[in-house]
């Protein structure tokens, strides 16, 4: 059997949360290599000072990990072709420098920030784009010498050579590029850290990189990095550049970046597996058109060459109104603010509410545990195995989409001071026929000792017999009468979970609030 060389990395720069748009670009290198038998890497691309953070490398390594999209070789786990922490293999890039500027591949120039700012605004005011005028190209060895003397500070720029790139992309086709229009560009900063556009390179190489998997914002950095690969002699990886994510209202999604955010998902209760699905399907698809799939499927069909050039589109929040548009700060929302905002009818939410059905019920009074913490529930109920507990969750989870939504439910079974949710709830039970149905219903409960929800239907039937309603006008006040609320959970199946006793006492509690008699 030949060994697979397909190697994927995700590459992040620490400098926010991981969000939809760089979990999608990590799983699309993460299933590539899973696929193919290949290999996926982390790399943390920190090399902009001002802008990394560990509080941000530390969100982000949360994310993959809560995702389940483990790297074989990276921080934590290391691999033969660390340190894979940009910051940390400097002395790697110094080497590559010098080996570029001795064969004039690059050269320094001292050109100092106000010079250059000053020819960059000179070029905007006569509409021109600036390039680098190569002022420092050509410096003799003496120059040179003086400059490094006097402690000038540099940066190293590549000269570019004059010819035409063609980037042969698996999604985006043929590209063609003319190295003039990029002129010489930065590989080393003033303060010795190598661009992102130079580290990438030698990093893609040193690491043996065979797919580079990104978002096509990346797109034009790419006749650059082929360009230094040149220089150096390395073999020039596969690239993939995948579509842009917008919105439904087609607009980039990064508007919303607090939103997007993977963590955010978590904490409104979404399983991992369902946000993979999701993102799996955010420009690909599978080769029957199939949407649901459980991991170990993707991980075996995914095919990087299938994925589409068009934008695809993110589903997950609703459109937002006008007066919304300008005021609406997701980065300062809790899951629960941001469920304002959720879309009830996305692809996220159907698949969330079909896995949340389909998993063992173990598992989803595990995976409740951290929703349960502040519920206003017993305390011995918080564990996620309590049998009552379960047989609960076993009967809502048809009404979930995600699990931040179910305290509600659970804890109308241990209200003790139930009320009237509003006006049109006691409505139900008040108006027309409602006060003979829930009397009706009153006295079958007091005389059967049943506690099936076969029974409970054929008493609520009865009532309606003795009453002379069916329907609407039957259930309703039932529901009135036992819960306060016009809506919820079915009722024979609510009624079973509370068991009589609590019933009649709902019972009493609501019929005296409404101020009728129940007997
Ligand atoms: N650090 C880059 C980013 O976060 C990675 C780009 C690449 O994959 O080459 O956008």
């Amino acid at each position: 059997m030949t060994k697979s060389k397909v190697r994927t990395r995700f590459a992040p720069s620490p400098s926010g949360f991981l969000h939809v748009g760089g979990a999608r670009t990590a799983l699309f290198n993460y299933l590539y290599a899973k696929a193919t038998g290949g290999t996926f890497i982390l790399r943390v691309e920190d090399t902009d000072r001002e802008r990394s953070t560990e509080a941000s490398f530390k969100i982000i390594l949360e994310s993959l990990k809560w995702l389940g999209m483990d790297w074989a070789e990276g921080p934590g786990v290391g691999g033969p072709h660390g340190p894979y922490t940009q910051s940390e293999r400097l002395t790697i890039y110094k080497e590559h420098t010098d080996k570029l500027i001795s064969s004039k591949k690059a050269y320094r120039c001292f050109c100092s920030a106000d010079e250059l700012e000053s020819k960059k605004k000179q070029a905007e005011s006569m509409g021109i784009p600036y390039l680098y005028d190569g002022k420092c190209s050509d410096l003799t060895d003496s120059e040179i010498n003086e400059k490094l003397t006097s402690n000038t500070p540099f940066t190293v720029r590549f000269r570019i050579p004059n010819k035409i790139v063609i980037v042969d992309d698996i999604i985006q086709g043929k590209v063609k590029f003319e190295s003039k229009l990029i002129g010489d560009f930065i590989l080393v900063k003033s303060d010795g850290f190598p661009s992102y556009n130079y580290a990438v390179v030698i990093d893609d190489a040193l690491m043996e990189i065979s797919h580079v998997i990104r978002g096509v914002g990346h797109l034009s950095n790419t006749p650059r990095q082929i360009l230094i690969g040149e220089a150096f002699g390395f073999p020039i990886p596969n690239y993939a550049h995948v579509s842009e994510i917008v919105g439904t209202d087609g607009k980039k999604l990064s508007k919303r970046a607090g939103a997007t955010s993977v963590l955010a998902f978590r904490d409104l209760g979404y399983l991992s597996e369902t946000l993979r699905n999701y993102m799996a399907l955010l420009g690909w698809t599978s080769p029957d058109g199939k949407e649901f799939m459980p991991d170990e499927e993707l991980c075996k069909i995914f095919d990087i060459s299938r994925c589409s050039k068009s934008p695809a589109t993110f589903d997950v929040f609703k459109k937002l109104k006008e007066e919304e548009k300008e005021t609406v700060e997701f980065n300062k929302l809790d899951a629960n603010g941001l469920s304002e905002y959720l879309n009830p009818k996305s692809k996220l939410n159907w698949m969330s509410n079909k896995l949340i059905r389909e998993i063992s019920l173990e598992r989803l009074g595990k995976e409740m545990v951290p929703f349960l913490k502040d519920a206003k529930i017993p305390e011995e109920y918080k564990s996620g195995t309590h049998p009552a507990l379960l047989s609960i969750l076993d009967s809502v989870r048809v009404y979930l989409d995600r699990f931040i939504q179910a305290p509600p439910y659970i804890e109308e079974f241990f209200l003790e001071d139930l009320t009237f949710e509003n006006a049109e709830a006691k409505s139900l039970l008040t108006d027309g026929n409602g006060i003979s149905v829930a009397k009706a219903f009153y006295a079958n409960i007091l005389s059967s000792e049943t506690n099936d929800a076969d029974a409970y239907k054929n008493l609520m039937a009865k009532a309606g017999e003795m009453s002379g309603e069916k329907g609407r006008t039957l259930f309703m006040p039932i529901r009135a009468i036992t819960t306060g609320k016009s809506h919820g959970l079915e009722l024979p199946i609510l009624f079973t979970l509370l068991g009589k006793e609590k019933l009649v006492k709902r019972m009493q509690i609501l019929a005296n609030q409404a101020g009728i008699q129940l007997n």
